[in-house]
């Protein structure tokens, strides 16, 4: 069986939103392909070893090729891998495999709408900014995007500028701007227009699990066929990687 190989990474910039959120900007010695909406698996150094923690690439395939790749992090107290990537500074190099995944764009020529919470904005903008959804003659697309401040959004007016009507549900704390709206990113669903079309609608959800189960019980209220739903759940359990990439790097 062959190894996995480790890629090497050297963060180039890095960025906190509202003390929580960090955007992470990284090149590699040999560069990777992936697809908008795909993972890298980051070997978080710790004192008993390596452990592995997933993170969704924040920008497009084509911007990573000019710019170098991406990452939105959510600063976890506590947590091993949010607190070693937020701590990382320019020219700081880590190790991870990639790409993983399978929540990417179906272009089906129906409308899109896309739902995330913190973090999970992050493939969510990586398949926005994409040529595969840019190319794809969608009819409209709407986001809906929650965060516990205003602050903490990390890509403000960004789904805007290529077209994707943004709204923000903002938990925490009121705001002036007319697109937010004080509450969870299902309060925002409730309050749309009666004539919204639903049924007719993709949706691309990402986030904690809870929120997913629950923007999917609310969808199917809605009559909206589970077909016309992807996710991606941030709370899963990691992916177990091959052993092989374990003793490797060990
Ligand atoms: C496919 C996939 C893609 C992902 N992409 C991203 C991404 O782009 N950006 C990102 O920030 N995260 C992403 N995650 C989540 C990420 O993999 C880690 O689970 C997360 O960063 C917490 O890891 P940690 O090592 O910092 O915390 P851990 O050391 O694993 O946990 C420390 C403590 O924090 C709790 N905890 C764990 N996660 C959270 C949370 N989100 N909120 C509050 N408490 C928590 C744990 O229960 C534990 O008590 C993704 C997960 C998956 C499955």
């Amino acid at each position: 069986m062959s190894l996995v190989s480790v890629q090497s990474a050297r963060v180039t910039a890095i960025e906190i939103a509202g003390g929580a959120m960090a955007k992470i900007r990284f090149q590699c010695d040999s560069r990777f392909r992936f697809e908008a909406g795909q993972f890298v698996s980051i070997l978080v150094p710790t004192p008993q070893g390596f452990v592995k923690r997933l993170y969704s690439l924040a920008n497009s395939p084509e911007h990573a090729k000019a710019n170098g790749y991406e990452l939105c992090i959510k600063l976890v107290s506590g947590g091993k891998g949010s607190t070693f990537l937020c701590g990382l500074k320019p020219g700081d190099e880590f190790q991870f495999h990639a790409p993983y995944g399978h929540f990417e764009f179906h272009p089906r020529g129906r409308p899109v709408v896309f739902l995330g919470t913190g973090s999970g904005v992050a493939p969510l903008r990586s398949i926005v900014l994409s040529n595969r959804f840019q190319q794809a003659g969608i009819p409209f697309a709407l986001a809906v995007l929650g965060f516990r401040t205003k602050g903490e959004v990390p890509y403000w007016d960004e789904f805007e500028k290529v077209g994707v009507a943004t709204r923000y549900a903002i938990s925490r704390e009121n705001c002036e701007h007319p697109a937010t709206k004080r509450g969870r990113l299902t309060d925002v669903l409730r309050d749309m227009k009666s004539d919204f079309p639903w049924a007719d609608c993709d949706f691309y959800l990402c986030g904690n699990s809870d929120m997913i189960e629950e923007v999917r019980q609310f969808l199917a209220q809605k009559r909206v066929p589970k077909d016309a739903i992807f996710f991606e759940s941030f709370s899963t359990p990691a992916v177990q990687m091959p052993v092989e990439i374990e003793r490797k790097v060990a």
